[in-house]
């Protein structure tokens, strides 16, 4: 059941789709929130578990490195124990018919279950990479047939963490990111606030272009909002597959 989804507005945003060259998707954690991972914002969110604000930051890591380990390995069997949902199956689905740039902030990996090629900017929760940069040693995206691995790096033996990125660190994919910016004529956001990673920058920056903003949320107002040109109300695991037609 959509809620306040009139038929123009999907109609308007499929014709935008069938017309675009080139489709910029943005997620954010909404559309996970079908899966059962939890989203940052909101009554149940994130927020407010003191372990989430202490090793966000990688101070937190340095100062509690086991408790930092644990607790992002607890995050890490949680997403694992999600299944990707049907806004992440009509993705997959779209961008294998389409062409389309698919960047997430996500970092469960659902996406990639899904079976879509994701740029994941915030890293994954499903990968570990050593503290050092010189060693650069990084594990395979899916580690999910083998073993859960010691906190300690197979390269050089200091210690390992989960490959996101942390308060204060690098976003990644960052190029591809402006490539597909300058050269997709719609956009295409689902679930996210609009609050990281200048997403609301990036949809003023799409309309002051005059070129197409779709955006896909259950809320009746976020950010980025005042400049689409189609918001369709609703959760994404119901609007995207009606939307993308799969
Ligand atoms: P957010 O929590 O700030 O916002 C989530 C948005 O999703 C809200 O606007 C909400 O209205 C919308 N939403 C809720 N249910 C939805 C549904 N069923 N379908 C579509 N939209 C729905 O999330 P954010 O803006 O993505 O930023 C949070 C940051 O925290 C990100 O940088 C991300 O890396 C991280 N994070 C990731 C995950 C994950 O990997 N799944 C979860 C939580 C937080
Ligand atoms: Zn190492």
């Amino acid at each position: 059941m959509f809620f306040v989804t009139g038929r123009n507005k999907l109609n308007g945003a499929r014709d935008i789709l069938a017309t675009a060259r080139q489709t910029l998707i943005v997620t954010g954690a909404g559309i996970s929130a079908a899966s059962g991972v939890p989203m940052f914002r909101g009554r149940h969110g994130l927020w407010r578990y003191p372990e989430f604000w202490k090793f966000a930051h990688p101070r937190g890591h340095e100062r509690e490195p086991q408790l930092a380990w644990d607790t992002f390995e607890y995050a890490r069997v949680l997403c694992e124990l999600c299944q990707p949902n049907d806004g992440h199956r009509a993705l997959a689905t779209f961008a294998s018919r389409r062409a389309v740039c698919l960047f997430t902030q996500n970092v469960d990996g659902l996406h990639a279950r899904a079976g879509s090629e994701a740029h994941e900017m915030h890293g994954s929760l499903q990968r570990y990479r050593c503290v050092s940069e010189l060693c650069r040693y990084s594990s395979l995206p899916s580690l999910r047939q083998q073993q859960v691995p010691t906190s300690w790096c197979p390269s050089c033996g200091r210690r390992l963490r989960h490959d996101v990125v942390l308060f204060g660190e690098q976003v990644r994919c960052w190029d591809d990111y402006q490539q597909a910016i300058r050269t997709c004529d719609a956009l295409l956001l689902v679930g996210t606030s609009g609050m990281v990673t200048n997403t609301a920058g990036l949809v003023r920056r799409f309309r002051q272009t005059r070129r197409w903003v779709i955006e896909v949320n259950p809320a009746l107002f976020t950010p980025a909002t005042p400049w689409t040109s189609v918001s369709v109300r609703g959760p994404a695991e119901e609007i995207l597959p009606e939307l993308l037609e799969v």
